[in-house]
C-alpha cells in the first residue's frame, strides 16, 4: 500500500495537470522503465512522474483530450511496445469506454481523485514492473548464455553451422563465415542459396533434405574451395535435430579440415606402392594390380601377357660411370619404359634393374610390338643421354598365358626363361616363351 503522502502526490500531480490543460479532461499514466519515447514528448508529457518501485521505473502523466483517447492508446501502445504499463487516469470514462480502451491497448483504468483507485492501481503497476523486470533480467541471462555459448564456438577452428527445418542458417560461428568468405550476420538468415554458388548448394541441399527426412546423423567427405581460394579435403558431420514432438526442426553441422591428413595419407600410399629411386610401381604394387587385373581377365576367359625387362650389362655402367650415375640410368629407363608402355598396361620395378610388364589387353604379337618399342626407345634415349658407350639397353623376355590355366609366377618364370635366351643370344633383344 502507497504512502497517503505518495499518493496524494500522484493525485496532486493529475490535478495540476487538469487544472494547467483545462482542455484535456482525461490523463494517462503510462508506466514504462524505459527512457521517455519521443511519442510520448509529442503527445505533451509533461514530467516524469516517479513512483516508489526499486530501480526507479517511471511513470508519465501524459493529458490527452478525451476525443483523442483512442488514437492516443493506439499510438502510445505502439509507441512504448507491449512490455510497457499503460495506464489510463480518468475520472468520467464509461463502462464501455473502459472496455474500449483496454481492447485498444491500454493495461488499467484509474480514477485519478480516488486514493483507493491509484492505490490499487500502482499494486497492479508494480506487479507488472515486477514481472516485466523478473523476465528482462531472465532475458539477460538468455542472453549473456547464448553469447557465452557464441564465444565458445567462435573460438573453435572448425566451421560450425545450424540451420531450421526450411534451410535457413540459423547460427555459425566465426571460422564458417571465414570458409564461406561472409561475415557471420551475412549468414545468419539466408539459405544455402544465397551463400553457395546454384550447383553446389543444390547438393547440399540434396543432402539436407536426405538427413532431415532420415534422421540421425550423416558423415561425408568431400572437396571444398575455402574463401581464400585453396582447396580443401573436409569431413561433413551433421546431425538432424528433432523437437520434442519428434518433428524435424533443423540440422548442426560442423566442416573438420582433413586436408593434412589426406595429404599424409596420398605420401603414405605412393611410398607403399612406388619405388624410392625410380618412382615406377615396386613389386608390391605390381602383384597387387597384376591380381585385380588377372581375376578380370579370367573371368572374361582373356590371355594376358607377362614380360620381364633386364637391363644390360648394368654392372659396366656402375663399375666404369659410378654408382650415381647408375642410378640417373634406373631413373631414365624407368621413365621411358612407362612412358611407352602405353595406357591400360602395368610396369613396375622388381627390383635392382629388373622390371616387370603385364599387358592385359594385348595378343602376344600386340605384346611383342610394345615391348620392342620400349626396347627401341631406351636404347634411343640412352644414347641420347650418352649413356651408349657403356651399355643402355634392355633385353626383354615375353611370356602369353591364361590365368585360367596359369599362376602369375608361373608365367613370370616361362618370360626370365625367354630373358635368358635373349641374353644368350647377343641382349638388346626380345625373345617370346614357347
Ligand atoms: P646382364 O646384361 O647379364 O644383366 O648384366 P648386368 O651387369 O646387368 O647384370 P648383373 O646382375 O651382373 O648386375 C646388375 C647390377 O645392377 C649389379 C648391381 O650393383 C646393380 N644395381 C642393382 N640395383 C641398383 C641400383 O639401384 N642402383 C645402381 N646404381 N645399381 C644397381
Ligand atoms: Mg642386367
Ligand atoms: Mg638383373
Amino acid at each position: 500500500m502507497k504512502s497517503e503522502e505518495q499518493l496524494s502526490s500522484i493525485e496532486q500531480s493529475s490535478m495540476r495537470q487538469a487544472h494547467t490543460k483545462d482542455d484535456r479532461e482525461v490523463f494517462w499514466l503510462a508506466v514504462d522503465s524505459r527512457p521517455i519515447p519521443p511519442l510520448l514528448a509529442a503527445q505533451g508529457v509533461t514530467a516524469p512522474l516517479s513512483i516508489e518501485i526499486p530501480e526507479s521505473p517511471i511513470a508519465y502523466l501524459v493529458p490527452v483530450a478525451a476525443e483523442r483517447l483512442g488514437n492516443a492508446v493506439r499510438e502510445l501502445r505502439r509507441s512504448l511496445g507491449e512490455h510497457a504499463y499503460l495506464v489510463i487516469a480518468t475520472e468520467k470514462l464509461s463502462g464501455g469506454w473502459i472496455e474500449r480502451a483496454i481492447a485498444l491497448g491500454a493495461d488499467d483504468v484509474v480514477d485519478p481523485t480516488s486514493a483507493e483507485s491509484i492505490a490499487i492501481c500502482l499494486a497492479r503497476t508494480r506487479r507488472a514492473l515486477e514481472r516485466g523486470r523478473a523476465t528482462y533480467q531472465q532475458r539477460g541471462h538468455l542472453a549473456l548464455e547464448r553469447d557465452y555459448l557464441q564465444a565458445c564456438i567462435d573460438n573453435l577452428p572448425a566451421p560450425i553451422f545450424f540451420k531450421n527445418a526450411e534451410g535457413i542458417y540459423v547460427g555459425c560461428n566465426v571460422a564458417f563465415a571465414t570458409f564461406i568468405g561472409r561475415t557471420p550476420d551475412g549468414v545468419v538468415g539466408r539459405s544455402v542459396f544465397e551463400v553457395a554458388p546454384e550447383a553446389l548448394a543444390s547438393r547440399y541441399q540434396e543432402a539436407d533434405d536426405e538427413l532431415l527426412m532420415r534422421g540421425g546423423i550423416q558423415v561425408y567427405e568431400s572437396e571444398v574451395r575455402h574463401s581464400d581460394g585453396a582447396s580443401r579435403h573436409v569431413v561433413f558431420h551433421k546431425a538432424a535435430m528433432q523437437g520434442g514432438d519428434g518433428c524435424a526442426r533443423g540440422i548442426a553441422g560442423a566442416i573438420l579440415d582433413i586436408t593434412e591428413r589426406k595429404m599424409l595419407e596420398a605420401r603414405l600410399i605412393e611410398a607403399a606402392e612406388r619405388d624410392p629411386l625410380t618412382n615406377a610401381y615396386n613389386r608390391r604394387k605390381f602383384f597387387e594390380l597384376a591380381d585385380q587385373i588377372m581375376r578380370r581377365a579370367a573371368g572374361e576367359g582373356q590371355r594376358l601377357a607377362v614380360a620381364v625387362a633386364d637391363v644390360d650389362q648394368f654392372k659396366l655402367i656402375n663399375d666404369r660411370l659410378g654408382h650415381a650415375e647408375g642410378d640417373n640410368a634406373l631413373r631414365l629407363i624407368a621413365s621411358v619404359l612407362e612412358d611407352t608402355i602405353g595406357e591400360g598396361n602395368v610396369i613396375a620395378r622388381a627390383g635392382g634393374e629388373e622390371f616387370y610388364a603385364l599387358f592385359p589387353d594385348a595378343s602376344i604379337d600386340d605384346a611383342e610390338r610394345i615391348a620392342d618399342r620400349m626396347r627401341v626407345e631406351v636404347e634411343r634415349s640412352c644414347r641420347q643421354a650418352a649413356l651408349s658407350a657403356v651399355a643402355g639397353t634392355v633385353s626383354i623376355g615375353l611370356a602369353g598365358f591364361d590365368p585360367l590355366e596359369e599362376t602369375l609366377d608361373e608365367a613370370l618364370k616361362r618370360a626370365d626363361n625367354a630373358l635368358y635366351l635373349a641374353k644368350n643370344s647377343g641382349r638388346n633383344r626380345i625373345c617370346v616363351a614357347a
